[in-house]
Formats: C-alpha cells, sequence, structure tokens
C-alpha cells in the first residue's frame, strides 16, 4: 500500500464554491493534500493501492471552520479563569481541541486566551506534536483597564501601549489580534454596549496587524463601539448587537466580516432558569439576544460578509458543537448551501487561508469530513459526523 495515500469512494461530495456536487463521488488524499476528485467509476487502477475507503453514500464536506472559540473555557456556568493554574489552562486548552476535531471542526480561531496556552498548543499541533484542529490564536485578547473579558486577555491603556501589547502577542506567536471595545455578557461590572477600547488604541493594533499581514477580532456590541471598531478597520466584529444601519454599509464597503455567535446568547438564554449562572449575565444575555439575530438578519441582508463562530466555552456552550450555531443561521433564514460556506469557505477566507482550505478542491489541504445525511437536505446531519481527515491523517472514525 502506498504511503500517505487514501482514496475515499462512493460518496456525494458537497462543493461549496461552485455547488457543483459530485454524486457517487471519490477524493483521492496523498501527502496531505486532495490529489484528484471525481467520479468513483473514473478513479484510475494506479490509485487503488492505497487506503480506500468506501464511505457507501456519505456525504462529504470540507473540515469544519469556527472562528470564534475560547479553547480555555469549557462551558462552565460562572467562568471564572483568574483562579486557574496555567497547567489547568493548559490541560483545557488541549482537551478542549480534541473536542473540537471529533465534532468536525478542522480550524479554529482562538479569540482570546487567559495566558499562552492556546498559541503553545496551537504549534505543538502544527509541529505534529500533539493532535489536533488548526487554531489560528489571537493569544491574549487586548481590552481596557476594568474592562470586558479580564480572565481571557490583558488590561492595557493608550495607543502606544496598546501597540506594544499588539506587537508582544504576536511575538509570542498569535496569528490575529483580538480586541474589547464595548462591554459584554459575561463580566460582571461591565455595562453591556458601553464602548471600552476607543478608536485610536483600536486603530493602533489595526496598524501593527497589518505590518504581519494579520488580521483584528473586534469584540463589540453596541452602536458607538461597534462604529468605533469598524472606522478603525477590523476585519470582523463579534456579536454585534446593535447593529445600524451606518454601521451596516460601512462593513459592507470595507468587507468586514460580522460573526453573530447566535449560540453564545442562545445557550445562557436556554439556561436562564439555573441558579449556578450569574445573575447580571442571564439579564445581560437576555437584553443583547433578540436584537443578535435582528442584527445578523440585517446585515446578512443587507449582503455583509459572515462565518461561523459559536464563541465555544462560554456558558452552556461546550466545544464541538458547531451544528448548534448553523442550525441558529438556519432559523433566521440563511439557506443550507451558505451556511455551509459560512462554516467552510467563508471562515476560511477570514481566517486568510482560502487558498489552502475552505472547499474540496484539487491541491488544497485535505482537511474532510464525513456525516450521515446530506446537510444539504437536513442541517442537522452535519452532526452525523463519521469521519475526520485532517491534512491527509485520519484524526477521528466510527466507521466499521
Ligand atoms: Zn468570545
Amino acid at each position: 500500500m502506498e504511503k500517505n495515500k487514501i482514496i475515499l469512494k462512493n460518496c456525494f461530495i458537497v462543493d461549496v464554491n461552485k455547488e457543483n456536487h459530485i454524486t457517487s463521488g471519490a477524493i483521492v488524499v496523498r501527502d496531505g493534500k486532495i490529489a484528484w476528485l471525481g467520479h468513483t467509476t473514473d478513479i484510475e487502477w494506479t490509485e487503488k493501492s492505497a487506503k480506500v475507503i468506501d464511505l457507501k453514500g456519505l456525504t462529504v464536506v470540507p473540515g469544519l471552520i469556527n472562528v470564534h472559540v475560547h479553547l480555555c473555557l469549557s462551558g462552565e456556568a460562572n467562568p471564572n479563569l483568574l483562579n486557574q493554574s496555567d497547567i489547568e489552562t493548559t490541560i483545557n486548552v488541549m482537551d478542549n481541541s480534541n473536542k473540537t476535531l471529533s465534532g468536525g471542526v478542522t480550524t479554529i480561531r482562538d479569540c482570546g486566551c487567559s495566558n499562552s496556552a492556546a498559541i503553545e498548543v496551537s504549534k505543538a499541533i502544527e509541529s505534529k506534536k500533539i493532535k489536533g484542529p488548526r487554531i489560528v490564536s489571537t493569544g491574549r485578547a487586548l481590552l481596557m483597564t476594568g474592562g470586558h473579558g479580564r480572565f481571557l486577555g490583558r488590561e492595557v491603556d493608550g495607543v502606544e501601549n496598546l501597540r506594544q501589547a499588539a506587537r508582544e502577542e504576536i511575538k509570542a506567536g498569535a496569528k490575529a489580534l483580538k480586541v474589547i471595545a464595548t462591554g459584554g455578557v459575561l463580566s460582571p461590572g461591565t455595562e453591556i454596549g458601553a464602548p471600552e477600547l476607543n478608536y485610536e488604541e483600536i486603530s493602533a493594533v489595526v496598524e501593527e496587524a497589518r505590518k504581519r499581514g494579520i488580521t483584528v477580532a473586534a469584540h463589540a456590541i453596541g452602536t458607538t463601539g461597534i462604529m468605533n471598531a469598524i472606522r478603525a478597520g477590523v476585519d470582523s466584529i463579534e456579536h454585534g448587537s446593535y447593529l445600524t444601519n451606518d454601521g451596516i454599509d460601512l462593513m459592507k464597503e470595507k468587507g468586514i466580516f460580522h460573526i453573530p455567535t447566535l449560540t453564545a446568547y442562545h445557550r445562557v438564554v436556554e439556561n436562564s432558569n439555573n441558579s449556578k449562572m450569574d445573575s447580571t449575565t442571564v439579564q445581560k444575555a437576555n437584553q443583547a439576544h433578540d436584537d443578535n439575530m435582528k442584527s445578523f438578519i440585517n446585515s446578512r441582508q443587507a449582503g455583509v460578509k459572515f462565518a461561523t463562530g459559536t464563541d465555544a466555552g462560554t456558558p452552556y456552550n461546550p466545544h464541538g458543537n458547531i451544528h448548534m450555531e448553523m442550525r441558529l443561521m438556519e432559523e433566521s433564514g440563511v439557506s443550507k448551501i451558505d451556511i455551509l460556506r459560512a462554516a467552510t469557505i467563508k471562515g476560511a477566507e477570514l481566517l486568510q487561508l482560502e487558498d489552502r482550505v475552505g472547499s474540496i478542491s484539487e491541491n488544497k489541504i485535505a482537511d474532510i469530513i464525513a456525516v450521515e445525511g446530506n446537510p444539504l437536505e437536513n442541517m442537522d446531519a452535519i452532526k452525523n459526523i463519521k469521519l475526520v481527515i485532517k491534512e491527509g491523517d485520519i484524526v477521528y472514525s466510527t466507521l466499521q
């Protein structure tokens, strides 16, 4: 048998680019890449020396991409990493990476970690020391003193200090940056929607990111903070509740993504009666929930780009559940093919990886999942993960 070669046959292959889906398809994976795809009957005999997997009608889609997670959080009702040791945090990051992978997600962006654990684990995965998804880590989120997300970042104030902090995170290995432009749901004492880092501070971070060719994500809920982030030129607005038409127009013009993280609000609201949760968290999530969905519908209808980000790790929102965000997107009126795009090629575009992952195309990295059922007919089929291949390696399988 030829080394590093896998043939997947008898599958329905979803084409997120041109919708030229292939029935009874086959994919040849060689040296971590997609070497060929076509009809099963067209596989050349010479290819048959590889490990052949008969998928018996399963649907094959690109490895999914979740552009907003927190690997150091595990969905606790009241997350507080300030009391957690660095070793505990690292173990959580590794455990959550594994859950991510078995949920069919082969690429994530970690949007803020209490220390450098997500960066270090991403390096270990990249060098194949350990198994896990490809992680684009933002390192520690950048927030103002006393601002939202203290346990997921570092407090820093003023243009020059923000500039230095951005440089330090990049030096440590961050492949994107995260700024906290407003208050949020999870930090008691911060006002949801109140502006935090200002326009000049965010602009300095964007400038540093651009020098290295990396992107900036902004946590932004509330009109003023969202506008500060948009005007400063960030690449994605995370959450985006209370987004106005002016904001939507500017996002469209500048090509800024909206990552609504519908799951994060939904899970807190769904568990509102659970007394374990902080009461201000519940109250703030309820307050922002409806508007969050409304803002997403408005931005999408106006043509703003979007991708799937679950904010995994927040209360009752464990890792490995990207299907929840996909279902909520469907409830908001997005078509099934556009949801699959949001969870693959659009996420890849935001992470500047669209030349390498995000679709099943020849010469791209072989990040491939197989599911039972067809998500183009029933979105929930995306939950039925049978096989996950990352960079040509089988990293999860329930096939006999
Ligand atoms: Zn988040």
